[in-house]
C-alpha cells in the first residue's frame, strides 16, 4: 500500500477479529492500539450468485472478453453470463466512478472552505502576534492549523488521481478495482478520522495506526514542545515577578567576583555587568575589594556582613591576663618635635653615646630603641624622633608609645609640627611631657613657649596645668635629670604592667636586609618573654629566633616586656609597625604569614580597582580632574621608606595627588619595575639601585627611575612636578660602572680596589658611590684612580684600575663603584 510508505505492516498475531497491537515509535515510545478488523465487504452486483463468479475471476487470468483467448472447458452459456455479468459490473463501475467523483468533487469543496477558513484564521493570528508580538504559542497554534490545511490540501490529490483512473484501470479486471475500492474506504476513513481526530482520539483503527498514526505523533510532538516552550516561558517571566530573596552576604577583605555572585546567588553575567556600569572592567576571576564588592551587593538588594577569614589566626594566643600575673613593666617613650629642635640631641645626650653625626638631609634614618636607668627604673626610648615613624606604627596598629616627650626650643617657639606632635600624642591618648630645650641659649625663653603652648589646649604645670613640663640643655646637659625623673613619675601614674610568663608579642621598630646577617629586626617586646628558639610570626613574614641582641651590642637569651632586641632568624624583612607574636610550630608560622601574605597581596591588586572607582566617581561627582602622581618607592632601610611616603602622602593640591602604590626595602626589582611600568609610575630609589634586570626591563618599558640620597631632594622633586614647577634641576648622570675584584692594604694609602670597570667610564674627578647589594654604602669622591702604577683622569670600559675613597675605606670584594657626574638642567614638564 502508497500509504504504508515502506513502513512495517502490523500484523494481527493474536486473532483475526480484534486485539490490541503495541506500536513503537521512534524514541522508545510505544503506544497500545485496539484494533478493530472490518471484514471485506463483499460486493454483491445482483441478488444471485453473480458476485461469485466476478471474484472467481480473482483467480482466472482476466481474458477481457476475447474468445480465441477464452480459456478451454468454458460454455458458451457460462461465457455469456460471465459478460453479462461482467457489463453488468462495468455499468455498476461507471455508475460508482460518477458517484465518486460526485463525492470527490463535494469533498474539495469543503477542503477549499476549510483552507480558505484557516488561511482567514492564520492571517487573523498573524495580524495579532504581529500586534503583540511575544505570543509565541498563538503563533504555534497558527503554524499548526496551517500544517493542517496544509496536509487536508495536499493528501487528497492522489486519490482524486486514483479515482479518475481507477475505472479505466478497474475495467480489465476486478482485482485491481477492488483494490482502489478498499483503498478508497480507508481513505475516507482516514479524513473522517483526521476531522474528528479529537472523538476518535483513543481508538485507532489499524489503518489509522498505519497512515494517520503519524500525524497524530507530529500532532503531539509539537504539543509537548508548545508545552515545554510555554512551561520555559512561564519559568524565566516568573524568575523576574518572582519576589527578590534578600541575602546575607558574608564579605571577607577581598573577593573573587564569581564568588561573589556566588554568595548573592545572582549570575556572574549580571554581577560583571553591575561592576561595568560603576567604571569596573573586573572579569570573573578578578578579586574586587570590601568596598567595591559592598556597593555591588547593595545595589543587588542584599545586606552586607563583612568578615575577616583570618581564622588561621587563631593559633595565637590572645588570652586576656589576669591581674595576678601581671608585673610591672618599663615606660615605652617617644620623642616628638619640630625639626631642629634638639630631638636627637636630647636623645643622645639620654643615651649618653653620641650618634655618628652627617646623617643625609639631617632625617635620622637608622632607627631603634635603648634603655636608660633611672633610680633602679627602666626607662625604654625610642630611638626615633619625628612623628612619621609613630604616626606609620600607629597606623599598622602598633601602639607602643606610651609617654611622649614634646621638644621645644627654648629660643624657637611653637611649630608647625610640635603641633602636628601634640595632634598625634592626644589622638592617641599618650600622655605628654614637654622639654623646653635649649635653655643654655642666652635668647632662650621658655615662658614664651609655654604660653603658645596655651593655645594648643596644653597646659603645662607652670601654667598650672596637668602636663609636666622641664627646661633642659642637650648640649650641657642641664635639667637631663629632671626629664628623667618626670617621665618615671608619669609612669608610675599610668601604672604599666604585663605578664612575662607567656608566649611573647612585640612591635617591629625597625627592620632591614643586612649585609652577611640576612633580615634583622629590632623588636620591643610588649607582652610576655622571647625567648632564643622561639617559633613566631611577624606581619607577613615568620622565623625562628636564632640569635638576639640588646641595645648594647650583647648577646642575650631571652627579652621581657619593654624591652627592645634585635632579633636574627627571619626568613624576609618585616616592616615597622609589624606585631611578631610567637607561635608554638613552624608550620603555624608558615601558615599564618602565607595568608597574611596573599591576603595583602589581594588587597593591594583589589585597591587599584578601588582607585579606580573612587577616581570615576569622584569625576562623576565633581566634575573636576584631580590628576594622580603614581609612585613606587625603594629604600635602603624601613625608616627611610616609612619617612618618604609619609612626606608623599603630604604632598598635592587641589589639581594632583601623589599616590604611592609601593614602598619597600632594598634593591629595584624588576616586580618593582613591572608595577611601575602598568601604573605608568616612576620609582624612586633612596640610597637603592635597580639590579641589572630591572635596569634592562626599565630601559625597554621607558620606566623612570630616580635615585635620591637625601629625602628632602626626593620630596622638592615629586612636590615639583606635581605642581608643575619649571626651575632649574641638578641631574646626575651615571657615566661608568666598576666592580671590586679585589681589596689591597697599602701603606700610606690605606684600602686600594683593585677593579674593572664594566661599563662606561672611570673618572677621576667624578662623583662614586659604593653599592653593596645595590643598595647605596658611601657616597664621595675619589682619592686615587690608577692604571698601572700610574695616576690616571679615566679608565675606559673592561680596563682594570685601582681606587681608593676619599675618607672610606669600608670596601669589599663584589661591591659595585657607581661613577657619576652632576649637570644642572632646565626642568622641563613631565
Ligand atoms: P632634631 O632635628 O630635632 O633632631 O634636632 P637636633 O638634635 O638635630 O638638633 C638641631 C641643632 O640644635 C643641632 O645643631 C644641635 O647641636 C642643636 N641643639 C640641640 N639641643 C641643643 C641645646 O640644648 N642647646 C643648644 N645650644 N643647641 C642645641
Amino acid at each position: 500500500m502508497s500509504d504504508n510508505d515502506g513502513k512495517k505492516t502490523l500484523g494481527l498475531r493474536g486473532g483475526p477479529r480484534s486485539g490490541q497491537v503495541k506500536q513503537s515509535f521512534s524514541h522508545g515510545r510505544t503506544k497500545n492500539v485496539v484494533v478493530e478488523t472490518k471484514r471485506k465487504r463483499v460486493v454483491v452486483p445482483k441478488p444471485g450468485g453473480a458476485a461469485t463468479p466476478a471474484q472467481k475471476t480473482d483467480g482466472a487470468k482476466p481474458s477481457a472478453g476475447d474468445p480465441s483467448k477464452r480459456p478451454a472447458g468454458i460454455s458458451d452459456a457460462e461465457l455469456e453470463r460471465r459478460m453479462k455479468a461482467l457489463a453488468a459490473a462495468k455499468a455498476r463501475e461507471t455508475e460508482e466512478a460518477e458517484q465518486r467523483a460526485a463525492e470527490e468533487r463535494a469533498r474539495e469543496e469543503e477542503r477549499e472552505r476549510r483552507r480558505a477558513e484557516a488561511e482567514a484564521k492564520e492571517r487573523e493570528e498573524r495580524e495579532r502576534e504581529e500586534a503583540l508580538k511575544r505570543k509565541a504559542e498563538e503563533e504555534a497554534k497558527a503554524a499548526e492549523a496551517a500544517a493542517k490545511a496544509k496536509a487536508a490540501a495536499e493528501a487528497p490529490p492522489p486519490p482524486a488521481a486514483d479515482a479518475a483512473a481507477a475505472p479505466r484501470a478497474a475495467k480489465p479486471a476486478a482485482a485491481p478495482r477492488k483494490t482502489t475500492e478498499r483503498e478508497d474506504r480507508e481513505r475516507q476513513r482516514q479524513q473522517k478520522g483526521r476531522d474528528d481526530g479529537g472523538r476518535r482520539a483513543g481508538k485507532l483503527t489499524l489503518n489509522q495506526a498505519l497512515s494517520g498514526g503519524e500525524g497524530g505523533r507530529q500532532r503531539s510532538l509539537a504539543a509537548m514542545k508548545r508545552k515545554q516552550e510555554r512551561a520555559r516561558q512561564k519559568a524565566m517571566g516568573g524568575a523576574v515577578e518572582r519576589e527578590k530573596v534578600v541575602r546575607t552576604v558574608q564579605l571577607p577583605e577581598a573577593i573573587v567576583v564569581s564568588e561573589l555572585a556566588n554568595r548573592m546567588s545572582e549570575r556572574v553575567a549580571d554581577v560583571v555587568k553591575a561592576l561595568m556600569q560603576n567604571g569596573i572592567m573586573a572579569t570573573q576571576n578578578q578579586t574586587i575589594d570590601q568596598d567595591t564588592a559592598e556597593l555591588i551587593i547593595e545595589e543587588f538588594g542584599h545586606r552586607v556582613q563583612r568578615v575577616s577569614d583570618a581564622d588561621v589566626e587563631q593559633v595565637i594566643d590572645t588570652v586576656e591576663d589576669s591581674d595576678a600575673d601581671l608585673e610591672p613593666r618599663p615606660p615605652v617613650i617617644t620623642v616628638m618635635g619640630h625639626v631642629d629642635h634638639g630631638k636627637t640631641s636630647l636623645l643622645d645626650a639620654i643615651r649618653n653615646a653620641k650618634v655618628v653625626a652627617g646623617e643625609a638631609g639631617g632625617i635620622t634614618q637608622h632607627i631603634g630603641a635603648y634603655q636608660v636607668e633611672q633610680g633602679g627604673k627602666l626607662l625604654t626610648f625610642l630611638d626615633t624622633p619625628g612623628h612619621a615613624a609613630f604616626t606609620s606604627m600607629r597606623a599598622r596598629g602598633a601602639q607602643v608609645t606610651d609617654i611622649v616627650v614634646l621638644v621645644v626650643a627654648a629660643d624657637d617657639a611653637v611649630m608647625p609640627q610640635t603641633v602636628e606632635a601634640i595632634n598625634h600624642a592626644k589622638a592617641a591618648k599618650v600622655p605628654m611631657i614637654v622639654a623646653i630645650n635649649k635653655i643654655d641659649r642666652p635668647d632662650a625663653n621658655p615662658d614664651k613657649v609655654r604660653t603658645d603652648l596655651l593655645q594648643h589646649e596644653v597646659i603645662v604645670e607652670k601654667m598650672s596645668g596637668e602636663v609636666q613640663d622641664v627646661e633642659v640643655s642637650a648640649i650641657n646637659g642641664t635639667g637631663l635629670e629632671d626629664l628623667l625623673e618626670a617621665i618615671s613619675l608619669q609612669a608610675e601614674i599610668l601604672e604599666l604592667k604585663a605578664n612575662p610568663n607567656r608566649a611573647a608579642q612585640g612591635a617591629v621598630i625597625e627592620a632591614q636586609l643586612d649585609v652577611g646577617r640576612g633580615p634583622v629586626a629590632t623588636v620591643l617586646v610588649q607582652n610576655g618573654t622571647l625567648r632564643q628558639g622561639d617559633i613566631f610570626v611577624v606581619g607577613e613574614q615568620w622565623g625562628k629566633v636564632r640569635a638576639m641582641e640588646n641595645d648594647k651590642g650583647e648577646r642575650v637569651k631571652e627579652a621581657g616586656p619593654s624591652v627592645p632586641v634585635e632579633v636574627l632568624g627571619l626568613n624576609g624583612t618585616p616592616e615597622a609597625g609589624d606585631v611578631l607574636n610567637v607561635v608554638e610550630t613552624e608550620a603555624q608560622a608558615r601558615e599564618i604569614a602565607e595568608y597574611r601574605a596573599n591576603a595583602a597581596k589581594e588587597k593591594r591588586a583589589a585597591a587599584g580597582a578601588a582607585t579606580t572607582l573612587e577616581q570615576l566617581m569622584a569625576k562623576a561627582k565633581e566634575d573636576e580632574n584631580v590628576a594622580e602622581l603614581p609612585i613606587l618607592v625603594k629604600a635602603d632601610v624601613q625608616g627611610s621608606a616609612e619617612a618618604i611616603v609619609q612626606a608623599m602622602e603630604k604632598i598635592g593640591n587641589d589639581e594632583v595627588r601623589v599616590r604611592v602604590l609601593h614602598s619597600g626595602v632594598g634593591a629595584i626589582t624588576e616586580t618593582d619595575v613591572g608595577l611601575a611600568e602598568a601604573s605608568g609610575a616612576p620609582v624612586f630609589g633612596f640610597n637603592v639601585r635597580a639590579n641589572a634586570s630591572a635596569r634592562n626591563t626599565a630601559n625597554q618599558k621607558g620606566v623612570e627611575i630616580r635615585y635620591y640620597s637625601v629625602i628632602y631632594d626626593l620630596v622638592d622633586d615629586v612636590k615639583a612636578a606635581a605642581s608643575g614647577l619649571l626651575s632649574a634641576e641638578v641631574r646626575e648622570n651615571f657615566i661608568g660602572y666598576a666592580e671590586i675584584r679585589e681589596v689591597f692594604k697599602v701603606s700610606g694609602v690605606g684600602k686600594v680596589a683593585g677593579c674593572l670597570v664594566t661599563e662606561g667610564v672611570a673618572r677621576r674627578s667624578a662623583g662614586v658611590r659604593l653599592l653593596r647589594d645595590d643598595v647605596v654604602i658611601h657616597e664621595g669622591t675619589l682619592k686615587t684612580l690608577k692604571r698601572f702604577k700610574d695616576e690616571v683622569a679615566e679608565v675606559q670600559s673592561g680596563q682594570e684600575c685601582g681606587m681608593a675613597f676619599e675618607n672610606y675605606d669600608d670596601i669589599r670584594q663584589g661591591d659595585v663603584i657607581e661613577i657619576f657626574t652632576r649637570e644642572e638642567v632646565e626642568r622641563t614638564l613631565e
